[in-house]
């Protein structure tokens, strides 16, 4: 398993037993996701955006209008930290200081590169499709070359990363055992609703009805 060495901002210092720099684990918690939260500086105000993203081996890709204030920002190289947050449960403990939340979170850090080429333009776009959808991208239209050139890829390689993950019942004080107060964890997962057909005519895809991901 290959780790990610630490680095000084990488290295979790608040709970460190709770600081995971495995590959497996990281890339786990990437792949399980679909939202991160990108945080840039700019013009020396931080902002965080939340973006549809994709893991493709070491770097993930990231994809927005060419309009748009974040993919010029984060094209100009201007130093980036992404995250994923994956919410696993309500921690509800004795005390209101030892309430907490079991979650699986990847913190990445680094500098995206924009990919002009056309046609690994076009790849990343099947990337960002079978994420949200495996299966859809065989079926769909792909982008014309004017859509491609309305949007900006961007990559970042994983070098700079660690996960931290809490899992397990809470944890509270020896001496609030006693008290009379139901503690435990309610379990949350993301799970899909009725499905809405836009195309009442076309019957829904077996890709979409069997997605046992959610
Ligand atoms: C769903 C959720 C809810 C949370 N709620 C709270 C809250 O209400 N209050 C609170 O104080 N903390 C909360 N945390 C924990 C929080 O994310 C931080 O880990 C914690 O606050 C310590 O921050 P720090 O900057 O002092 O950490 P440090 O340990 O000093 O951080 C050092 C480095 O460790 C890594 N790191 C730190 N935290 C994370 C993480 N969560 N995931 C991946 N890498 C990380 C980063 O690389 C960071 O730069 C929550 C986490 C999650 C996922």
């Amino acid at each position: 398993m290959e780790n990610i060495p630490n680095t000084a901002r990488t290295k979790v210092r608040r709970q460190p037993d709770q600081g995971r720099y495995d590959r497996a684990t990281i890339d786990a918690i990437l792949d399980a996701g679909l939202v991160c939260q990108v945080g840039i500086v700019e013009d020396g105000l931080p902002v965080v955006i939340p973006m549809l993203y994709a893991r493709d081996d070491d770097r993930i890709i990231m994809h927005g209008s060419t309009a748009s204030r974040l993919t010029k920002s984060l094209s100009s190289g201007t130093d980036v930290c992404v995250n994923v947050t994956l919410l696993d449960g309500l921690v509800l403990a004795r005390s209101a200081f030892n309430a907490s939340m079991n979650y699986r979170s990847a913190v990445l850090f680094g500098k995206a590169t924009e990919i002009k080429d056309l046609q690994k333009k076009t790849e990343a776009m099947r990337l960002f499709s079978e994420r949200v959808m495996p299966g859809r991208w065989a079926e769909i239209r792909g982008p014309s070359e004017i859509e491609l050139s309305a949007t900006r890829v961007l990559e970042m390689q994983i070098e700079e990363a660690a996960a931290k993950v809490r899992t397990g019942p809470p944890k509270d004080n020896e001496e609030d055992l006693h008290l009379s107060v139901w503690a435990g964890v309610v379990p949350l997962t993301l799970r899909r609703g009725t499905i809405e057909s836009d195309t009442p005519e076309i019957p829904i895809p077996p890709y979409v009805l069997n997605d046992e991901r959610f």
